[in-house]
């Protein structure tokens, strides 16, 4: 069974919400080995009390097999088959886990976030298989983990460590994550920004709301800080007019005064930046405090300060301009760069090799009535399909 949409369902049905797979890779594992993939499972986290299931397998072109070519190229495909929880089912059109099709549109938790994703390069890897299998020198490898949609310790970053220390690191990967804004392949990936966390506590002088002059308002500090910190000039002289702005989003704010007519003495803010490269959380760090030396005063506030993860981008300019060829050439189109948004699994393959992401519309992934349009699952599964098919006659990425 090659049928992208069968393929996409049959995932669908399994309740792999994170990190129970629900038998997803019970079934997968001798699908995959019929295609002549040797399979690999790993579980991980037992430490933890549960486990959790991943997933390599790897498939050698018979070329490259006679020849015993162990320089031959290799791609791989990773992805995530674990979900989020499906939210209250009696807002869903359908069940949730039905993988239900109606209006031209599949849905069910996990069509976009990353399943359909998932069936399109299992299709197109089957695809490709059964009509250049034969003849090809090289190798394909799938990275599927149980694991992202939580903490992400037990999943691709243990999986990617096995994978290289067996010397089966791949030359390029593509990741299926949910990239496309409006219509599949009109936007790829290849950096994710950082995320850094300020707590900040400013000490004001309380006093009466009618002589606002003799006091110092911290809420009134903080708002004024924000508001720098999000003017464009804060960063682009930083780092140059054409830097891209980071988000700056007011998780919370608290103040002490509960009285009607008196200014508090104190307040705290939560800010949280998303920055892209070529910002480090040390530079947007060091931003961040002379901004607020300077709008609060260096003696009148604490900060602290957490990282949640740096920005990187996962490959060179070769590597994009070989997938927007690719989609242009099978849809008629060209892609361009998605910027916002959270993180992934890239964040662990770019520290082993170039990792780009393009995969189905994200508009609906964690929510109700996640769905993607069936179409969608057969232009995917044809741009995996000619990414394969270009690799490997081009002998990798020029
Ligand atoms: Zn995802």
């Amino acid at each position: 069974m090659t049928d992208v949409l069968e393929l996409a369902q049959r995932l669908l049905r399994f309740r792999s919400v994170t990190p129970d797979d629900d038998g997803l890779y019970d079934w997968l594992v001798p699908w995959l080995e019929s295609l002549g993939f040797r399979c690999y499972r790993h579980r991980f986290g037992r430490e933890k009390g549960y486990y959790v299931d991943n997933l390599y397998a790897r498939w050698r072109g018979s070329k490259s097999q006679r020849d015993g070519n162990k320089q031959a190229c290799a791609l791989a495909f990773a992805g995530h088959t674990d979900v989020v929880p499906s939210g209250d089912e009696s807002q869903w059109r359908f069940p949730p886990f039905a993988a239900h099709v109606a209006d031209g549109a599949l849905f069910g938790r996990g069509t976009v976030d990353m399943k359909g994703g998932v069936a399109c390069f299992l299709s197109a890897c089957a695809d490709f298989i059964s009509t250049n299998g034969s003849k090809t020198d090289g190798s394909i490898g799938l990275l599927l983990t149980n694991d992202e949609e939580g903490e992400a310790r037990y999943g691709m970053d243990p999986l990617l460590r096995w994978v290289d220390a067996e010397g089966y690191t791949p030359q390029l990967c593509v990741l299926g994550e949910p990239t496309a804004q409006k219509k599949v392949g009109d936007a790829y990936r290849s950096s994710r920004r950082g995320s850094l966390h300020m707590t900040i506590r400013v000490q004001g002088k309380s006093g009466h709301s009618a002589y606002p002059t003799t006091n110092r308002n911290p809420i009134e500090l903080l708002m004024a800080l924000v508001s720098q910190l999000k003017a464009p000039a804060v960063w682009q002289t930083a780092k140059g007019a054409d830097s891209e702005l980071p988000d700056i989003a007011v998780l919370s704010l608290q103040s002490g005064s509960e009285a009607s007519n008196v200014t508090p003495e104190l307040a705290s803010a939560h800010v949280n930046v998303r920055f892209a490269a070529p910002y480090t959380s040390e530079q947007v760090r060091a931003l961040l405090t002379s901004v607020s030396d300077k709008v609060v005063g260096r003696s009148s506030y604490q900060a602290e300060f957490h990282v949640s993860s740096e920005a990187f981008v996962s490959c060179q300019s070769n590597v994009v301009a070989w997938l927007c060829d690719t989609c242009e050439a099978t849809l008629g189109y060209r892609p361009f760069e998605a910027r916002g948004g959270g993180t992934s699994d890239a964040r662990f393959i770019h520290q082993y090799c170039p990792v780009i992401e393009l995969g189905l519309v994200g508009a609906s992934m964690h929510q109700s009535n996640e769905a993607c349009l069936v179409e969608d699952l057969h232009r995917l599964r044809d741009v995996y399909g000619a990414l394969i098919h270009r690799f490997f006659d081009e002998g990798g990425v020029p």
